[in-house]
């Protein structure tokens, strides 16, 4: 059992995603959380989908989401497994696969189509992707768009006891280790791989967003409750109650991506893939990416 210490930060609710959908016809996602019903409760973040595990056939053409454009926050894909290909108007692209992490800056904004390799194509199987949308401070919505591929090797691993739990830090800090994505406003993402029958603790700041997905076995939160695969745990984060400790429990071997950050206190306009402050910025945003000045950037990136 979890002590149950006065710094121990309160778990405030468990969410269960049953509604799956497909984002083009390469990704069958369930939105585990969004901005749209959670609003400022999940700030820094904005929304994150859980694509598969779903096993795809060998096929000829890849399935993925064609060309779309974003504003205003920034996207990072996680694969766990198959491979994604990406390419976007600002001339980045590659290819990421498991363990990879792509941290695309959409900022002031830019066109990207998200693919299923070929290779992963031709030869099918086991697809499962997380995509995470981080805003950015209104400060730093029209800076321009910024892409740090990071790959699986050059992501840092932090021992969680001596029975070889792990965890895998993305972005922010953990136990004095430092993940190599470069962020705006403080982000933890930390990927963590847990034995069947650990028990581990984690200390995230007061006053920070505190969300916990189970992508694969059932943990115990602070010596309670029990969240299962495809499951969210919220923690509380009112500021003088919301404690800094999480102690995990895994009943089971254990996937979990833990997101925790300093809340963006800022209004929020969104719509579809742009993210703004106001009401005005999404109808410039809508102007500035008509569908014509997306066909322009679509065939300048397919010249090439
Ligand atoms: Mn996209």
């Amino acid at each position: 059992m979890a002590n149950m210490g006065e710094s121990m930060k309160k778990l405030a609710t468990i969410h269960r995603s049953t509604d799956k959908h497909w984002v083009g016809d390469g990704f069958p996602v369930r939105t585990v959380f969004s901005y749209h019903s959670q609003g400022m409760n999940v700030s820094p973040f904005l929304l994150m989908d859980y694509a598969g595990p779903v096993e795809f056939p060998p096929a000829t053409k890849p399935r993925g989401v064609g060309w779309h454009p974003h504003r205003g926050f920034e996207t990072v894909t996680i694969v766990y497994q198959g491979e994604v290909e990406h390419r976007d108007t600002t001339g980045n692209g590659g290819k990421i696969g498991p363990g990879d992490v792509q941290w695309m800056t959409a900022a002031g904004g830019l066109l990207h189509e998200e693919m299923h390799s070929q290779e992963f194509t031709k030869k099918g199987g086991i697809f499962e992707v997380i995509q995470l949308w981080v805003n950015l401070p209104s400060q730093d919505k029209l800076s321009p768009p910024h892409y740090q591929a990071i790959t699986d090797t050059q992501i840092p691993s932090v021992a969680l006891n001596s029975d070889g739990s792990f965890a895998r830090v993305i972005s922010g800090e953990l136990r004095g280790v430092h993940g190599p994505a470069a962020t705006f406003t403080p982000v933890n993402l930390w990927d963590l791989r847990l034995r069947a029958g650990n028990k581990i603790e984690l200390n995230i700041p007061e006053g920070f967003t505190t969300l916990l997905f189970v992508l694969k076995g059932l943990v115990q939160v602070n010596g309670a409750e029990e969240v299962a695969a495809t499951e969210l745990a919220s923690f509380d984060r009112l500021d003088d109650l919301s404690g800094s400790l999480i102690s995990l429990y895994s009943k089971q071997e254990s996937t979990v991506l833990v997101m925790s950050g300093q809340p963006i206190d800022e209004p929020i306009a969104g719509y579809g893939p742009f993210v703004m402050n106001t009401e005005e910025e999404i109808r410039q945003a809508m102007k500035d990416f008509d569908s014509g000045r997306m066909a322009e950037m679509i065939a300048a990136v397919e010249a090439n």
